[in-house]
């Protein structure tokens, strides 16, 4: 997953006048709250945030000021981060985000599925399918989420 333009967009940064970017839309991160519990996911970071200093605490910290209800995992936000890790970060001719994601599923076979939230485009061909190209100015939309459910249908939803 990446942020800038996916849990936050132009649309936050005017909302909430926040330059750093680090005020998530609240609405994205129930929509991405959601998505991890109905499809048991966890959440890997591709986002240049995790090449910051203590970039698990800064994220997990961001989503739960952004509301993602951790309280019912037991108070011991350590524990309930649903955050698993990150993607290598690559230099040179090989930096594609498509390729260092590739890495990361390589080496963890364990997990079977994905999806790719992310508002810039440079992924494999292989890894269309599981694409979710967001719009850098709304960030997580509507439209992504019809496209995730497509992927990873809901039991019992509504619309
Ligand atoms: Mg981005």
């Amino acid at each position: 997953m990446d942020i800038d333009g996916v849990l936050n967009s132009h649309r936050t940064a005017i909302g909430f006048q926040h330059v750093l970017m680090r005020k998530f839309d609240p609405v994205a991160v129930m929509m991405l709250y959601r998505i991890v519990k109905n499809a048991d996911a966890a959440i890997v970071i591709s986002s240049t945030w995790r090449l910051s200093k203590g970039w698990k605490t800064l994220v997990w910290g961001c989503l739960r000021e952004a509301g993602w209800p951790w309280e019912e995992y037991g108070f011991v936000p350590q524990d309930s981060c649903p955050i698993i890790g990150k993607t290598v970060n690559y230099l040179g001719a090989g930096k594609i985000r498509g390729n260092e994601i590739d890495v990361w599923l390589n080496e963890h076979p364990e997990y079977n599925d994905y999806i790719i939230l992310d508002d810039d485009s440079d992924m494999l061909e292989s890894q269309m399918n599981r694409f979710i190209h967001c719009d850098s100015k709304v960030g997580l939309s509507y439209e992504n989420w019809q496209r995730i459910r497509e992927i990873w249908p809901e039991e019992g939803e509504l619309a």
